[in-house]
């Protein structure tokens, strides 16, 4: 552990000290924060003594990321929930918008040093440790995995950054560098074990020994990462951010069963249920969509924001000795899909249809036959096959019954040949819109 006497802390200690930092949050934001003193004065709090403290904050108004955008104005282009002056921000990070306009990211020093401390702690749970090469293939660019680049500084590693889609200087970098670990998406995680295969490289026999993946579902879902762990010969752990609250907020230790709170004492974590917006317990085998909210922040911090990821919860004591609670992401709400009232995420079919491997690739694409989330069943999913396997009614028949059982719904199944559905040097599309 990078920070034994925080991470190893106990948890109700933990809830202590942010029940302390959420009540001056609160004040601070009735202080500076326009957006948040509107939408709470709208709820009836008049005041931080009104909100109480974090075992109330069910009382209060979720923060949907489109009414931050909507409070964005030619003067103000952050947003109204922006609670500093111009020369306290010293970093402004933005996300690709769906409107063509990017939402920005504003963060003070103290906010950003507390985000490469939370990354850093979520990275070094994976056992990387200072002296270890580490590669890494994200871009800086505009969006905020360049905190995480950040990170790696800190941990104590010597980093080789090679960047996004430039796979012959990855694997150049990997065989001369001799790095111990990598940073990568899933998807090209297991896009360059069919590369390399294809060239004769020996990925098994290279110096990596752990494939640290972010950025999209997939590390965590059992027959992906044996799949990982088979072609690269090293540890797959995955780690996860959300823009907006900060980078890489959760990480996986080497015990691989979830992915422990990083951000621990910088961020609060609840869970809902997001059909009906009611909070779910946080205990083992929990589900329900992430809802996350600042607890120390300075620029624009956000008050239990939705963040859209359907995760899955554990909070009984990990062999690693860290206390946070762990998640897996199980998918995004914004896939879901709703087949005659079942809630279906494609990484979870996905994950389904990798138990016939070998006879399959794990490559799927699942189509919609009608726009939106309601689907009437038969959802047509398309599976590839692996090399060498041929389509039979009997295989499409046993993939069907197993969704059916697992997943209960009914899928149309098409088998394509190896090769047959498009690979990505970045995030893989699961459904075809
Ligand atoms: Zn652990």
């Amino acid at each position: 552990m990078l920070a034994p006497e925080v991470e190893g802390r106990p948890w109700r200690e933990q809830l202590a000290l942010d029940d302390h930092h959420y009540r001056e949050q609160i004040a601070y934001l009735f202080d500076r924060s326009t957006f948040y003193r509107e939408k709470l004065f709208a709820a009836g709090f008049r005041s931080g003594e009104r909100v109480g403290g974090l075992k109330d904050i069910v009382r209060l108004p979720f923060t949907e990321k489109a009414e931050l955008r909507a409070s964005v104005t030619p003067d103000n282009p952050i947003g109204s929930h922006l609670c500093v002056g111009r020369d306290e921000i010293v970093r402004i990070y933005s996300t690709s918008g769906t409107t063509g306009t990017p939402s920005f990211i504003p963060l003070t020093q103290r906010d950003l040093d507390n985000w490469v401390t939370a990354s850093s702690r979520s990275y070094a749970a994976s056992g990387v440790k200072s002296g270890e090469r580490i590669v890494t293939t994200y871009n800086a660019g505009p969006f905020v995995a360049g905190a995480a680049l950040a990170s790696v500084d800190r941990i104590g590693l010597c980093h080789i950054p090679v960047g996004t889609g430039n796979t012959e200087r990855l694997m150049t970098a990997i065989r001369l560098l001799k790095p111990e670990a990598a940073v990568l998406t899933p998807s090209y995680a297991a896009y360059l074990i069919e590369w390399a295969k294809e060239r004769d490289f020996d990925l098994r026999a290279s110096s990596i020994t752990r494939v640290l993946v972010a950025g999209e579902p997939g590390g965590g879902e059992p027959a992906f990462r044996a799949r990982l762990e088979e072609g690269w010969g090293a540890r797959v752990t995955e780690a996860l951010g959300i823009g907006d609250i900060g980078v890489s907020l959760w990480g996986e230790c080497a015990e691989q069963n979830g992915m422990h709170l990083g951000a621990r004492g910088f961020v609060h974590a609840e869970l809902i249920n997001p059909v009906t917006g009611l909070p779910v317990e946080m205990k083992d085998g929990a589900t329900g969509e992430l809802v996350l909210t600042h607890l120390q922040h300075r620029a624009a911090p956000l008050l239990r924001f939705r963040t859209r990821d359907h995760v899955e919860v554990w909070t009984s004591p990990c062999a690693c000795g860290r206390t946070a609670p762990r998640i897996r992401c199980i998918g995004r709400t914004d896939d879901m899909l709703i087949v005659r009232g079942v809630n279906v995420f494609p990484s979870a079919i996905r994950e389904v249809v990798s138990e016939f491997a070998p006879a399959v690739s794990g490559y799927i694409l699942v189509k919609p036959t009608v726009p939106g989330v309601k689907q009437e069943p038969p959802l047509p999913v398309t599976i590839e096959l692996a090399p060498g396997t041929e389509p039979t009614v009997e295989l499409a028949n046993r993939i069907r019954e197993r969704i059916r059982h697992v997943l209960v719904f009914t899928a149309l199944i098409e088998l394509v040949a190896f090769g047959s559905l498009a690979r990505s040097e970045y995030k893989s599309k699961l459904v075809q819109h």
